[in-house]
């Protein structure tokens, strides 16, 4: 049986068929669209076109095929059957809408056409039909101008710039005081501007317009801005859009009629409290594009507001219970927080679209916490709910309560959290001046989809008009920015990038914070405070710790990282790069000294000057770790990081060994490597200058033994040789550390436990596992390096190439931030398995990057690691997604 193309939903219809309901078919609204017609509530019948078939149709060279026009026909008739309208029929025509719907939301990344079915016959027929001549024109010039920018191409700013004058000439300042009269002449210019533009009129064949439509959402499944957006939130390029054609209602049909979006909870906070923002006499898009200032949708926000114009709940209250009915009905059903579009026609209630809402972290947190209280849910979906990437949001400062905040007015708090920077006033010059290492706000008259790199670069974004529903709010809460909309005291002058906010004069480059949870703008940088993971955090977190499997560690190197990743939760170190303890300036000299030295004795004496402050460092790192297992890997310095450069610098080492200047910069000279990372470094370091490891054993191990007589608790230390390829460097070194263990037990007179081990980071070691494994008692991926040398694009250079080859989906993600399963992951999972294989007990763990990402973390769950060690903000992060592996696994 040949699968279906289209599915035909409301009505009627027969919504049995599960591929109508899975998302990965009928995208994400299409999926929802025939699951709430199937519930009964109230849907405006219409179809869905599979991503299925836009996938066929971009490989076909845009083309649509037979059966594609047939299953279209076909589901018309449907619509048309259930209105009781025909398509193009002159006296009484069926409109429809033509939406993209991808598998996961897209919020204003893709297309929209609607009022599709109007020419310059049918717009008399919907006169008569409607008895509302106004209402008809208004409606046709609203499609030609939509139809025209997305079907046709042409800057929809001839159009506005052809209404303004057209208000001007006849000076109105608002659309509402436009009569019949003067949308119908203003239908004409725009016909004007069409031929003009294209050569040709606008298409007055309603089924030429339907499938320019449909060919215009297709497409836009590979507009930038849709790359963009699918990058930045890891989204395959082969997933397609599904379109639905669905029979217009309309919310600008006079006082009785309304649209608006609802969430059933408030997506900022989680608190349980409808949500959402309606305006009477328009259309969708009124409200989304922030062009009117929307109205409350409940009477209690607009009195918390202060707000005038009447809510929802006071103007339309018929309506308004009915929707609050349909919220609670679909709760239920989704068990979920719904993000809903809805419409009222003459009193009536029309669902438009419903989706799992888009949250901010700490609503996310909020609303898993409280649906497991209300019984919707239980503590294994509340793990799996919360999106462990949304933590990061959580884990950053906020404004500090005590700062002093001169705040220069106050917007909507549209997404939570703080943010501080320079005032940027365009995403271009947010994106350059983000690059250099600037901190920005973006600061706009409104946001719109092509804005959307800038404000991924932006600390904050602040805009003066635009609601709480907004472009810029939703994808600022998507992203996790602070955002303050609707701050109608910014005025912004672009000719001279100059910006005023209340009374107070600004210009790009000067500084000010937003308080995206209050929607304060205040000047200057406002200090902030650490975060606390009490509350739901706390909840979420014990729940997730009950259900995972793998232990979470921390890549720390200082006592202070080591106290946060503790406080985050990290059970123990797995990584702790000693190379860092050397950058320090007061050390850097002395680790130049021993690189530069011309023999051992001369490394010898710059060692002996090491050795005590490497104890202190470690002896610090254990008081705060102890009885925890902690991974210490020796020196592993790429040299360049190291060798001196400037004049000064080889002074001052000339000072410090008394060698001169000219001596010292030819032994540099000597020790440059063409390939530093693939050179004289890790074990390599340790096999031909062993006095090195030897030192840093013997710190390791003194600190050891005297935090075990000071608090009477030891750490476990597991110490770890970098860059091994073969059993035999490790066998050597493994001896090294041994004799060095017992020289120093023997002068304590104790001893405690340690275990010597190797990360595993070159496809040699892995492949070698096996015999490896004779010599070691644990192993790390080091999958930074082995991501590297497996793949052999320098980890340093690839950010300059990388980001073309995800847009061109040779790679899903960056594999340096996303462990390549595929390719490196078949190398995690041999070493694993041939580890295991000679020694059952060994210790596995992963302490590269990967160790942090949740993706990578589920692929470490089935490889049955033991571990993930992730940097201390990266903790919890590792703590939930551990759980959700766990979770899939089981
Ligand atoms: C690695 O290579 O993955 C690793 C953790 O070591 P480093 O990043 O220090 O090279
Ligand atoms: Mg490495």
């Amino acid at each position: 049986m040949t699968l279906k193309t289209v599915y035909v939903f409301g009505g009627n219809a027969d919504h049995s068929d599960p591929r109508q309901k899975d998302k990965t078919v009928a995208g994400g609204k299409g999926a929802n669209l025939a699951e709430m017609a199937s519930i009964g509530l109230p849907v405006p019948p219409g179809f869905t076109i599979t991503t299925e078939e836009c996938v066929r149709y971009l490989q076909d060279g845009a083309d649509f095929s037979d059966d594609l026009r047939t299953a279209v026909a076909a589901a018309l008739t449907h619509v048309e059957a259930t209105v009781g309208k025909r398509f193009g029929d002159a006296a009484d025509p069926l409109l429809v809408s033509v939406r993209s719907g991808a598998r996961v939301s897209m919020p204003g990344m893709m297309d929209t056409v609607l009022n599709l079915g109007l020419n310059d016959a049918t717009v008399q027929g919907l006169a008569t039909s409607s008895g509302d001549a106004r209402f008809a024109w208004d409606s046709y010039r609203r499609f030609i101008q939509m139809y025209s920018d997305v079907v046709l191409g042409i800057d929809h700013g001839l159009f506005e710039e052809a209404l303004e004058i057209a208000k001007e000439d006849k000076g109105f300042y608002n659309d509402t005081e436009m009569a019949a009269e003067d949308w119908q002449a203003l239908v004409a210019e725009y016909n004007t501007i069409v031929a003009d533009e294209l050569g040709r009129p606008f298409p007055q064949d309603v089924h030429e317009q339907l499938w320019g439509a449909i060919r215009a959402v297709f497409d836009s499944w590979d507009s930038d801005r849709a790359k963009v957006y699918r990058r930045l939130n890891d989204i395959p390029g082969d997933w397609g859009t599904a379109v639905n054609v669905q029979a217009m209602v309309f919310g600008n049909m006079g006082e009785t009629s309304a649209t608006g979006v609802a969430f059933t909870r408030d997506p900022a906070t989680g608190n349980r409290a409808y949500y959402g923002e309606y305006l009477i006499n328009a259309q969708g898009e009124d409200v989304v594009a922030g062009i009117r200032t929307p109205q409350y949708l409940t009477k209690a926000a607009r009195e918390t507001a202060g707000a005038k114009p009447l809510s929802m709940e006071e103007a339309l209250p018929d309506a308004y219970a009915e929707l609050a009915r349909v919220f609670d009905l679909l709760e239920l059903h989704y068990k979920d927080m719904q993000d809903i579009e809805f419409t009222v026609e003459r009193g009536k209630l029309w669902m438009l679209q419903t989706r799992s809402g888009k949250r901010t972290a700490k609503a996310a947190l909020k609303m898993a916490v409280d649906m497991v209280a209300e019984g919707l849910i239980d503590e294994r979906e509340a793990v799996r709910r919360v999106d462990p990437m949304a933590l990061d949001q959580l884990l950053h400062p906020t404004l500090d309560p005590k700062a002093e905040r001169n705040v220069l007015t106050t917007g909507l708090p549209a997404s939570p959290g703080a943010a501080a920077g320079k005032i940027v006033l365009d995403a271009d010059t947010a994106e350059q001046w983000a690059g250099r290492g600037e901190k920005v706000i973006l600061v706009r008259v409104e946001t719109s989809p092509e804005d959307i790199h800038g404000m991924h670069a932006a600390q904050g974004i602040l805009t003066a008009r635009g609601g709480m529903t907004s472009h810029a709010a939703v994808v600022a809460r998507g992203m996790g920015r602070p955002c303050v909309s609707g701050a109608g005291a910014v005025s912004i002058d672009r000719a001279t990038r100059k910006l005023r906010i209340g009374s107070t004069e600004l210009k790009e480059g000067d500084a000010i914070t937003l308080d995206g949870a209050t929607g304060q703008v205040m000047l200057g940088i406002v200090p902030t405070v650490e975060p606390e993971l009490a509350g739901d955090f706390g909840t979420l977190m014990v729940w997730a710790d009950k259900l995972r499997r793998m232990k979470v560690r921390t890549n720390a190197e200082t006592p202070d990282d080591c106290r946060m990743a503790r406080q985050f939760g990290a059970e123990g170190i797995g990584l702790c790069r000693t190379e860092h303890m050397f950058f320090e300036a007061s050390r850097i000299s002395l680790v130049r000294q021993m690189i530069l030295a011309d023999d051992e004795a001369g490394r010898r004496r710059a060692l002996e000057q090491l050795l005590p402050e490497q104890r202190a460092d470690f002896t610090a790192i254990f008081e705060v770790m102890a009885g925890l297992p902690c991974t210490i890997r020796l020196l592993d310095p790429p040299l360049h990081e190291f060798l001196p450069h400037a004049d000064e610098d080889f002074a001052d080492l000339a000072d410090a060994t008394g060698l001169g200047v000219d001596h010292l910069k030819r032994r540099a000279g000597e020790l440059h490597e063409f390939n530093p990372m693939l050179g004289h470094r890790g074990c390599r370091l340790g096999i031909t200058y062993p006095e090195i490891y030897e030192m840093q054993a013997r710190a390791i191990f003194e600190a050891v033994c005297a935090v075990k007589a000071s608090s009477g608790e030891a750490p476990l230390p597991e110490i770890m040789i970098p860059l091994v390829a073969t059993k035999r460097e490790l066998a050597i070194l493994r001896a090294l550390i041994d004799r060095v263990a017992e020289a120093v037990f023997a002068e304590v007179g104790t001893r405690v436990e340690y275990l010597v081990g190797t990360m595993i980071e070159l496809p040699r070691a892995a492949l070698m596992a096996g015999d490896i494994a004779e010599e070691g008692a644990f192993f790390s991926f080091g999958t930074n390096d082995l991501t590297q040398t497996t793949l052999g694009v320098s980890r340093d250079d690839a950010a300059r190439f990388l980001s073309v080859y995800v847009d061109k989906g040779i790679f899903p993600r960056d594999p340096f931030v996303s462990l390549d399963i595929e390719g490196v992951g078949q190398l995690v999972e041999l070493a694993a398995e041939r580890g295991r294989a000679t020694r059952p007990d060994i210790k596995l763990g992963i302490c590269g990057e990967h160790g942090g990402d949740p993706a990578s973390i589920a692929f470490c769950e089935k490889v049955g690691l033991d571990y993930v060690s992730a940097s201390p903000y990266r903790v919890p992060i590792a703590r939930l997604a551990a759980a959700q592996a766990a979770l899939k696994k089981a």
